[in-house]
Parts: C-alpha cells; structure tokens; sequence
C-alpha cells in the first residue's frame, strides 16, 4: 500500500493568495488535506478561503477566529486589531459560511493514527510557544504525534526516544522544501506546520507541511506568493494599517 502523505494547512486566515501558492507548490505531492483551524479573521478573502478549503479539505477542525468570526465566541479577549477584524469578517461572511464555521468540530481530535488540534492538546484555545506547554503535551501523549497551530510558528517541539526535549528548528531556508523531519520510534512529536496566511515567526513566506505516515516523517515548506496583492485588497476593504503591514514582516 503506498504511504498516504497528508497536506497539513493551519492558520490561513482569508489569505487567498497565500492559500492558491502553497496549494500549486503542494501540487501532486499529497494525498488528503487537513486543517487545523484558522480559516478566517485578518484577512481579505473570507468567504473565498472557506469555499477553497471545504471543498478540499478531508478534515478541518476549529480555531480561535472561527469561532469569534461565527458568533460562537464574543472577541472580548481579543486585542483591538483582532477584533476590529472579527467584526470586519463577521459582516463579510455569507449565512452559510457562518453556519459552516459553528459547526466544524473541536480539537483535539483523533484522525488516523495522530491528533489534530488548533492551539494545545489541553486546551483548543492554548499557545504552546514553549517548553512550558510543550513538555507537559508531550509527555502526556498517548500517540507518536500531534499536529497543533495557533502560534503561527513553524516547527514545533519533541521528545527523542530518550526522552530529551528538542525545539523543531526550520527557519531561515531557501524557497521550497526546507526541511525534513524523519519520526524516530519511540519519539513523541509536537508539529507546527506553520501559517498559511499570516507567519510570526520572522518570515513572511507562507508556511505549511506535509507529513508521509509510513515510515513517518514531515517535510515543512514556505513560500513566498503575492503579498502585494492581498495587501492592496487590504487597502481598499478599508482594514487596519498595522494588519497590512505586519504581512511583510513576519509578525
Ligand atoms: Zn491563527
């Protein structure tokens, strides 16, 4: 049987154009796409971003802003820009795409032989930014891996089959695939495939990976696409500067 090699999407934020790049770079490469969360919230294209990926994707569980942009969450805890851009999105997003946010289901959740989840294993809505959320989450794992979003940091964190902790170093690589991250047995995996639509980690490229089951192992990715686009859609929607602007760094 040949290997299934999952497309693995988080954080994409109605970044159309980020989306159409890493889907033509990921061409032919993967089996079944799934989602962790994020579809919507900052960006230009929500109802377009939801469209492409319902339409694509096996399995999509919830993020923060699809819950916030559908009404089942308030954007109370939410910084000002954040907000100002639910509210944005909200006004945006047609009835069916509404009811098609409140109904994707919560993480973690269980898919194959690994759990999918938008922010931490605990918690739907935790940032595991680092050894102090992602030590804990690995050691309480009952499987070999979970792949997790919400930083919008590429990499991740694991436990090597003696059971030291590593952080999942994959920046600063040329276009393309970056990096290759064989599973060993007995290693227990936290993996960030990185954002689609908006990077934090310093780069501005979109991010995504793919993982190959047998023998296991992801391969992470970025991409540059035409940021001065979604940016001048930005523009014109009338979203904040400081939304705009952060594309292009990176944060
Ligand atoms: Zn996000």
């Amino acid at each position: 049987m040949n290997p299934l090699r999952y497309l693995i999407l988080s954080d994409i934020h109605s970044n159309l154009e980020a989306l159409e790049k890493c889907l033509e770079l990921a061409e032919g490469k993967f089996s079944e796409v799934l989602c962790l969360g994020d579809l919507v919230g900052y960006g230009p294209d929500p109802n377009a971003v939801i469209e492409r990926v319902r339409n694509l994707a096996k399995v999509i569980i919830r993020g923060n802003h699809d819950k916030a942009c559908s009404g089942l969450t308030d954007a109370a805890e939410f910084n000002p820009l954040a907000r100002l851009a639910t509210e944005w999105t909200r006004q945006q997003l047609t009835p069916e795409h509404i009811g098609f946010l409140r109904d994707l289901p919560q993480g973690p959740l269980l898919f194959d032989s690994f759990q999918m989840v938008h922010g931490a294993p605990i918690d739907e809505d935790e940032y595991v930014l680092g050894p102090g959320q992602a030590l804990p989450a690995l050691r309480s794992l009952t499987m070999q891996a979970v792949f997790f979003g919400h930083t919008h940091y590429q990499g991740g964190f694991m436990l090597t089959p003696k059971g030291r902790f590593q952080s999942i170093r994959c920046l600063g690589k040329p276009d393309g695939l970056t990096y290759i991250l064989p599973f060993e047995q007995g290693g227990r995996y936290l993996i960030n495939p990185g954002s689609v639509g908006q990077p934090r980690d310093g780069d501005w490229r979109a991010g995504f990976a793919i993982f190959e089951t047998d023998p296991p192992q992801v391969e992470y990715y970025r991409t540059p696409y035409d940021l001065a686009r979604t940016q001048k859609k930005m523009r014109e929607l009338g979203l904040p500067d400081a939304l705009i602007r952060r594309l292009e760094l990176g944060r």
